[in-house]
């Protein structure tokens, strides 16, 4: 984790315009998802766009420095999988499946991070519910954030939505400060309790803010291909992620339109 700096109003611009081409990519990605495409051809889109907007992918060969690079430019994680999958041909969508899509770049030097999941054609009505549920946490937890609200504010508020419907939120993995580099202090877990630090949010603080939702308990595992986190359970696993700023109001969501 990259120490935290502030951002000047000339990155912020350059921000806004990165999170725009990313959300701008990422629907080109979306329109692609059907039964019978592979991760691997979403991953070669979503480069190809990256590329095409005048972006570096950001996530493609993440993780060098201790000796495992992240060979693609998107992560692809479907149904138990809850974050980090690995795009492969042999990873074919089907009827009824959700799948994970997180992406980032950067642009003019600043980088911008985001993830959705989406339906492949008509899934269970559980599916739908816990896609439906994970978005509202963390449309509820954004509300909740403002200059000088404090994390526990945004947290208990994704929680306590998830957790109302009978879902868990992941802890081992949370979100984070973003703009500079992929991964800047602070951590923004999306749960909340008494050991951890309740920062107060300040105006210009840049985050991407990232629920993962299980319909299970909420251990996780990596696989053997040492980057998917899983369900220990098995069951369904959904993530919407934003790049937001924060305002002396409230936030500015730089990855939706
Ligand atoms: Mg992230």
């Amino acid at each position: 984790m990259k120490e935290y700096r502030e951002k000047s109003a000339q990155e912020l611009k350059s921000l806004r315009e990165s999170g725009k081409r990313l959300r701008t990519v990422l629907a080109t990605v979306i329109q692609a998802v059907q039964p019978g495409i592979s991760t691997k051809e979403l991953d070669t889109i979503a480069e190809r766009e990256i590329r095409a907007a005048g972006g570096i992918p950001i996530f493609k060969g993440y993780g060098s420095e201790w000796g495992k690079p992240f060979p693609a430019s998107l992560c692809t994680s479907l149904n138990q999988e809850v974050v980090h999958g690995i795009p492969s041909e042999k990873r074919v969508l089907r009827e009824g499946d959700l799948v994970k899509l997180d992406i980032g770049l950067r642009f003019e030097g600043m980088v911008t991070d985001m993830a959705r999941t989406v339906a492949v054609g008509s899934v269970s009505a559980e599916a739908e519910r816990l896609l439906r549920i994970t978005r509202e946490s963390l449309d509820f937890g954004i509300e909740n954030i403002r200059a000088g609200a404090h994390l526990s504010d945004y947290a208990r508020a994704v929680q306590g939505h998830a957790e109302r419907n009978g879902y868990a939120v992941v802890r081992d993995l949370v979100g984070h400060g973003v703009g500079h580099e992929l991964h800047e202090d602070p951590q923004v877990p999306n749960y909340f309790h008494a050991g951890i630090r309740d920062f107060a949010f300040t105006k210009g603080m840049v985050l991407a803010l990232e629920p993962m939702i299980n319909a299970g308990g909420l251990q996780v595992r990596i696989a053997p291909d040492g980057w998917t986190f899983v369900t220990n359970d098995g069951k369904l696993s959904a993530h919407f992620e934003d790049t937001i700023i924060v305002t002396e109001s409230g936030t500015e969501i730089v990855t939706r339109g």
